[in-house]
């Protein structure tokens, strides 16, 4: 089967959805068994999506997990509130106190500051490595160093990162991999087949797709799934039925909404070279991104999120330029339908192992679904005001 026709099928089993086209929504806390056999079946099996209690999830759960899991690639797949809570999560699954973290300093800024806020409260110590180090992160490993966690690309600043090495490396180390793959979305890049361990997706954004729901997953092979599975369990994370039903639905037209919005990014990002205003556009399907021959190497394609570098602009201009748009809408998040646009004037305060190069403000736009000659004029409109 072909990737946009496993979209369709996925997570739809019979045994989920009975005679529906789409699973029902099983909303749960008690499961109920007829018999003390039944109720020790469920028991042996509960990590094993067979009913159990509400918290283990029900066949609406249970079809996204699946579903989720054919697309990525993960041996099994747990879910979450939102995709903070996959991240911290996931960390929690595999760190303890007096063990070591290596994080790329391009990071969603949140997984920033959930590891010097809260992981260095349990005693978990945070080393930041330059998103490109590749096989270099070797030096970086010490002996109580147990997870690496990746971004690629950086979700703010597009860098991308040599996932197949530094998996290598870990591997060799016996140190475990997690990637936040919430760029790629679950078609864009098979993180499992470049040896990553756990991947992390902020559901809330292209599966959802829609801006109406917060949700997370985090999937792990074979060897890792047991202790994900248990420690999440533990930590008491799961969802709602209702946003994992609506998260299947958005999943459906996934692959559809991807090449649109690949297509209008592409051609904005292209509109936007040609600018005299900017110094430079961060997208890594373009030739000119130092990131491209990665992306090339590791994804079927890209998206509507990416960033562009003014060449100088204060923050009276920033105003003019952010504050008048009529499609563009200001706000933070992305993968909905609609476009948005967000921008920070000092990358360098978000970063401490490595240096930002450029000095003038980025802008970070997510490319929705409006006609893109809409988004064009209503960016040109902008650099009149700029
Ligand atoms: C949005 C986002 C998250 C967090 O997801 P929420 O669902 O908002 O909690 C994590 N990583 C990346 C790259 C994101 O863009």
């Amino acid at each position: 089967m072909k990737r946009d026709t496993r979209i369709i099928h996925a997570g739809r089993s019979k045994q989920y959805t009975g005679n529906v086209v789409n699973p029902p929504v099983v909303r749960a806390s008690t499961i109920v068994f007829d018999t003390f056999a039944q109720l020790k079946h469920a028991s042996l099996n509960r990590a094993n999506r067979v009913a159990f209690y509400g918290r283990r999830g029900t066949n609406t759960h249970f079809a996204l997990q699946q579903a989720i899991c054919e697309l990525e690639g993960g041996a099994g797949c747990a879910l979450y509130p939102c995709g903070a809570a996959a991240i911290s999560g996931a960390l929690l699954a595999f760190l303890k106190s007096g063990d070591h973290l290596l994080m790329v300093d391009s990071t969603y800024e949140p997984s920033r500051s959930l590891a010097d806020k809260v992981l260095a409260g349990l005693g978990i110590e945070t080393t930041y490595y330059d998103p490109h180090i590749g096989a270099g992160i070797a030096s970086l490993i010490k002996p109580n160093t147990k997870v690496i966690f990746l971004e690629s690309p950086g979700s703010l600043t597009f860098e991308m990162q040599d996932i197949p090495a530094i998996c290598a490396v870990a591997k060799r180390h016996n140190v475990v991999t997690i990637l936040d793959n919430t760029w790629a979305s679950p078609i864009l890049c098979q993180p499992f087949t470049l040896g990553v361990d756990v991947s992390v997706q902020s559901a809330t954004k292209y599966i959802v797709g829609h801006s109406d729901v917060m949700l997370g997953t985090a999937s792990a092979n074979e060897q890792h799934w047991p202790q994900l599975r248990e420690h999440s369990y533990l930590l008491g994370y799961c969802a709602s039925a209702d946003d994992a039903y609506t998260a299947l639905r958005g999943l459906r037209t996934l692959a559809v909404r991807l090449r649109q919005h690949e297509q209008s990014s592409l051609t904005v990002a292209g509109w936007l070279t040609q600018r005299p205003e900017v110094e430079t556009v961060l997208h890594p399907a373009l030739a000119s991104h130092p990131g491209h021959s990665l992306f090339k190497r590791d994804f079927t394609g890209s998206n509507g999120l990416f960033a562009f570098v003014l060449k100088q602009a204060n923050q009276a201009q920033i105003e003019a330029f952010i504050e008048g748009m009529s499609h563009f809408k200001m706000g933070f998040s992305w993968g909905g339908y609609e476009s948005l646009i967000t921008a920070t004037m000092d990358v360098q305060q978000l970063r401490t192992a490595t240096a930002w190069p450029y000095s003038g403000p980025l802008i970070r736009l997510h490319i929705g679904l409006e006609d893109v000659d809409d988004l064009i004029t209503d960016l040109a409109a902008a650099f009149s005001r700029l």
